[in-house]
C-alpha cells in the first residue's frame, strides 16, 4: 500500500468478535494495525491467524487505564456485548464504555486522529418507535440489568459529541444493531450462538418468552464494509448512523431457520423472558443509505449457513480433544454456565 493511503490503526476490542474481523480486514487492505485487547471475551484464537503479519501487532492493555500511542485512527469496540458478559461484572462493563470512552478521546485529541465509536441500539432501550431512527431519543430505563451496558454506551455517545464540540475531534458514532457470525463466542449466551451450538448438539432450543420478540440481524461481513465506509466518509454525519439489516425476524423464526439450517432434531422449549428484553428492534438504515452508499448484502439464510459451518467445526475440533475435559467449545451451553473469560 502506497505511504501517502497506508494509516497505523488502533483497533480496541481488536480480539473479539467484531474486532477481530475488523482488524483482518484491515490488516488485508494493508494498513498498520495495532490491536489492543485485555481478553476478558474476546480471545487469542480469533486473532492467531494474524500474528504473523507484519503489519499486525497485539497489545494486552484495559483501556480504563490511559493508552499512549501514535496512530492516524481509532475503532473503538472494546466492550463486552453480550448481555451475560456485560451483566456479570456491571460495574466494569460501564468503567469500559465510560472511561475507556474518555482515554480513547483523550489519546485522538493527543494525536489527531478520527475515532470511531461502537454505539448500540440498545440506547433506544425497549423502543416505542418502530423502525428506530437516528433521531429517536430511546426508553432505555436506568436502573435495571441491562442499564450497565446501555447507560454506558449513552454516555460514551455523550461523550463523543462533547469531544466533537468542544475539542473539534473528528469522530464516528455506529449504532450497531444485533450482528451475527463466524468467531461469535459459542457460550456467550447471545440468541445466534446459543441456538446454533443447542441445534448441533440436538439439545433443546431455548427460547425465551413466547418467541414473538424481534430482532434484525447483520452478518458480520456487511457491518465491518460499514464500518470502514463510516470511518472513512468524507461527509461528517454530524452524529450516530444506525448500522444492520432491517430484515426483521421474531425469535421463533429464527429458531426454526436454525433447526432447519442444521438439519436438527431439537425441540423449543420456552423459559422466562430476561429483565427488560426489548420488544422489537428493526434499525431504520436510510441514512447509512445515503452517507455510506451502504446496505447489507447478505441474506439470513446464507449468513446463518456460513455461521452454521463455523460451530460445527468449533465441534468436531473440540470433540477431536475431547480428552480436554471443559474446552469453550465442549462447555455446555445453557445460559447459567456462562462467564467471561476473566483475565
Ligand atoms: P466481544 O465481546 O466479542 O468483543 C469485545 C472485545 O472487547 C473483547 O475482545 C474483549 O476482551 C474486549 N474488552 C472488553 N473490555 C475491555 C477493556 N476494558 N479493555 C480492553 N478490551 C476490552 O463483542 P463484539 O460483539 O465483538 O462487540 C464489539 C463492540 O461492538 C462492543 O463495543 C459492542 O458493544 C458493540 N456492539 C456489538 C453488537 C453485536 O451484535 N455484536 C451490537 C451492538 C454493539
Ligand atoms: N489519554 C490517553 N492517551 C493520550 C492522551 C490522553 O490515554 O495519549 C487519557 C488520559 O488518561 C486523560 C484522558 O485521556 O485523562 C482524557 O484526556 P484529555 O486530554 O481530554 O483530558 P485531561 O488530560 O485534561 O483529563
Ligand atoms: N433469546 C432467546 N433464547 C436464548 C438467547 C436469547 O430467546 O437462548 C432471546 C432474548 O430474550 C432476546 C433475543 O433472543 O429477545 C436476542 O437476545 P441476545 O442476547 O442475542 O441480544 P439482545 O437482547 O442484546 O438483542
Amino acid at each position: 500500500m502506497k505511504e501517502l493511503t497506508r494509516k497505523r490503526i488502533l483497533v480496541t476490542g481488536g480480539a473479539g468478535f467484531l474486532g477481530s474481523h475488523l482488524c483482518e480486514r484491515l490488516v488485508t487492505q494493508g494498513h498498520d494495525v495495532l490491536c489492543v485487547d485485555n481478553f476478558y471475551t474476546g480471545t487469542k484464537d480469533n486473532i492467531a491467524h494474524l500474528l504473523d503479519c507484519p503489519n499486525f501487532e497485539l497489545m494486552r492493555h484495559d483501556v480504563t487505564f490511559p493508552l499512549y500511542v501514535e496512530v492516524d485512527q481509532i475503532y473503538n469496540l472494546a466492550c463486552p456485548a453480550s448481555p451475560i458478559h456485560y451483566q456479570h461484572d456491571p460495574v466494569q462493563t460501564t468503567k469500559t464504555s465510560v472511561h475507556g470512552a474518555i482515554n480513547m478521546l483523550g489519546l485522538a485529541k493527543r494525536v489527531k486522529a478520527r475515532i470511531f465509536q461502537a454505539s448500540t441500539s440498545e440506547v433506544y432501550g425497549d423502543a416505542l418507535v418502530h423502525p428506530q431512527k437516528e433521531d429517536y431519543w430511546g426508553h432505555v430505563n436506568p436502573i435495571g440489568p441491562r442499564s450497565c451496558y446501555d447507560e454506558g454506551k449513552r454516555c460514551a455517545e455523550t461523550l463523543f459529541m462533547d469531544y466533537r464540540r468542544q475539542h473539534g475531534l473528528s469522530i464516528r458514532i455506529a449504532r450497531i444493531f444485533n450482528t451475527y457470525g463466524p468467531r461469535m463466542h459459542p457460550t456467550d449466551g447471545r440468541v445466534v450462538s446459543n441456538f446454533m451450538m443447542q441445534a448441533l448438539r440436538g439439545e433443546p432450543i431455548t427460547l425465551y418468552g413466547d418467541g414473538s420478540q424481534t430482532r434484525s440481524f447483520c452478518y458480520v461481513d456487511d457491518m465491518i464494509d460499514a464500518f470502514i465506509r463510516l470511518m472513512n466518509s468524507a461527509d461528517d454525519p454530524g452524529g450516530p448512523v444506525n448500522l444492520g439489516n432491517p430484515h426483521e425476524v421474531s425469535m421463533r423464526e429464527i429458531a426454526q431457520r436454525i433447526v432447519a439450517i442444521t438439519g436438527s432434531n431439537s425441540p423449543l422449549e420456552l423459559h422466562p423472558l430476561p429483565t427488560d428484553d426489548p420488544w422489537h428492534r428493526q434499525p431504520d438504515i436510510s441514512r447509512a443509505r445515503e452517507l455510506l452508499g451502504w446496505q447489507p448484502q447478505t441474506s439470513l439464510d446464507d449468513g446463518l449457513q456460513h455461521t452454521a459451518r463455523y460451530f460445527r467445526a468449533r465441534i468436531e475440533a473440540s470433540s477431536e480433544a475431547s480428552s480436554e475435559a471443559g474446552s469453550e467449545a465442549g462447555a455446555p451451553s445453557a445460559p447459567a454456565a456462562q462467564r467471561p473469560a476473566l483475565t
